[in-house]
């Protein structure tokens, strides 16, 4: 089976998140499985700088397509890239006047989205559909997996392809983030290249405006996303972001499916970027990477202080503005913080306040660095994610593998993934961290005390730590949900009844 992945981001190359994880995590596994995978991205800059071969394969079409007219895009190549240690063939947009801009992949050098962002990734979508019709005669996709709303409009042009007669690979589409959506002014519509009836409420219009996201929920054969928890949120007002109508119609054709981790980039036992390693066999090394920690946040080196690490955009997303209010008792009760983040200014601001208010006791680095987040996960007690919303989350998974227990709110895949300290769980063996229900400041210090409590027991720490540690979420586990998604769509095959 032939898989086109089409995406933005991909580590190490081009992140700003967990969708670049995904993007070096799933396409091998697909691959391990038996599946013909290559990757679609847009030709930024940074993916041609580290491009080891590079080679034409056609021009995009334009002109005029059996609906009316193609995208406005300026002249565009597609090029089939090899990139130095990983394994798949990525086609990439060549499309210097879209893409060849330093810097972040959705928002220029002022903070502010490029201002032709809906044209810069229609193209994506347009090339996605493309290849679709056989524009590579050598590589004709079976199925498109698209992935946020980066890559929405592909099933939209897939569907117009479709309504003219002409073949319809099938179409998978993943939400990472349904609070990032791809709007855009309704009048940019006409650029897009669509036909005009799909601008309709039952089509890509979102309230007056376009809507990638929106495009790819109506007209994707399925949806998934990227956990089960998230998989029934999103559906309900709260964190529906105004989709959730739409998601409860097609929730027949919905599913959450866990992100995977990998280990050989997250691991302790071989973690390159780690100073000294350790596993579950050498627990007590922990403490090395710990002082390191702590030699390097600023703060004072002491075992006995429980270390929490974030490693985090600072976004409201992320619930770090409670962060602040608790950490005069988390200092008090002889807590430290070590956090590693960076995004929205105001919280900057009050979190080197704090690092300045409690020398010793809270470190705090703002900026995005892949070295030193390694040095948190590995060397903090425990992970904080106490977010609003998670789709997925990643560092609440890498906390397990390091031992690192994550604390995290009762949401998406942070509920999915981290089994609460209770008495109970203790006593079975199944807890791995610490959950909390209210987005408030007493609900994450609540479970701040509860974490502390349980450091003072080391031997059950300890006993957590191993069952954590012992843990994996695996891309094959992963994988092998996704392919029979993709193999339920082929013609003959039996449909889900109920996929949520
Ligand atoms: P999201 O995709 O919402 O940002 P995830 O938990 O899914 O959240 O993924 C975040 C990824 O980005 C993880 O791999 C994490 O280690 C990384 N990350 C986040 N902030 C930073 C930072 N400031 N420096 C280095 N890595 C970061």
């Amino acid at each position: 089976m032939k898989v086109l992945y089409v995406c933005a981001e991909l580590f190490p190359f081009v992140k700003t998140g967990g969708l670049a994880d995904v993007g070096a995590g799933l396409p091998p596994a697909l691959k391990a499985l038996g599946c013909d995978v290559r990757l679609l991205m847009p030709g930024f800059a940074e993916l041609l700088a580290e491009a080891t071969s590079l080679s034409n394969v056609a021009q995009l079409p334009g002109g005029r397509v059996p609906w009316g007219a193609a995208p406005a895009l300026p002249a565009a190549d597609l090029a089939l890239a090899t990139l130095p240690g990983f394994e798949l063939p990525v086609y990439l947009v060549l499309a210097p006047d879209l893409y060849q801009r330093r810097g972040n992949p959705y928002v220029g050098p002022d903070g502010q989205d490029w201002s032709d962002n809906a044209l810069r990734f229609s193209a994506l979508g347009w090339a996605a559909a493309a290849l679709g019709q056989g524009l590579d005669p050598h590589w004709v996709p079976d199925v498109i997996h698209c992935h946020d709303w980066h890559a929405g409009l592909a099933p939209a042009y897939i569907r117009a392809f479709a309504d003219a007669g002409r073949d319809k690979p099938l179409t998978v589409f993943t939400i990472h983030n349904l609070a990032y959506q791809g709007n855009f002014p309704g009048a940019e519509f006409v650029q897009l290249g669509l036909p005009e009836s799909y601008f309709d409420m039952n089509g890509l219009e979102f309230f007056g405006q376009i809507s990638f996201m929106k495009a790819a929920i109506q007209y994707a054969d399925r949806i998934t996303t990227v956990s089960p928890t998230y998989a029934r949120e999103i559906t309900m007002p709260q964190q529906g972001h105004g989709l959730d109508g739409l998601l409860r119609a097609r929730a027949t054709s919905l599913s959450g499916i866990l992100n995977g981790v990998d280990y050989q980039v997250w691991s302790p036992a071989t973690d390159a970027l780690l100073p000294n390693r350790y596993d579950t066999g050498n627990l007590a090394d922990k403490a090395l990477a710990k002082r390191d920690l702590q030699i390097r946040f600023g703060l004072a080196p002491r075992a006995q202080a429980l270390v929490f690490g974030v490693v985090s955009r600072l976004t409201e997303q992320k619930g770090l503005h409670l962060v602040p209010q608790v950490l005069t008792e988390l200092v008090r009760r002889g807590g430290q913080l070590a956090l590693l983040g960076q995004g929205d200014g105001a919280l900057e601001q009050s979190l080197v306040d704090a690092s300045i208010q409690y020398p010793g006791q809270v470190g705090v680095r703002i900026g995005y660095d892949e070295a030193s987040s390694h040095t948190v996960m590995a060397g903090a007690d425990v992970i904080l994610v106490p977010s609003a919303f998670e789709p997925c989350g990643l560092t609440q998974l890498y906390g397990l593998r390091y031992g690192t227990l994550p604390l995290v709110r009762r949401v998406g895949g942070l509920a999915d993934t981290v089994v609460d300290c209770t008495l109970e769980n203790l006593d079975d063996g199944s807890a791995t961290g610490f959950v909390f229900d209210d987005l408030t400041a007493d609900g994450l210090l609540s479970a701040v005390r509860r974490a502390m409590v349980l450091f003072r027991r080391p031997d059950e720490w300890a006993a957590v730590q191993r069952h954590a540690m012992g843990l994996r979420f695996d891309w094959l586990a992963a994988a092998q949900h996704y392919l029979a998604i993709y193999q339920s769509l082929r013609p003959g095959a039996q449909l889900p009844t109920r996929a949520v």
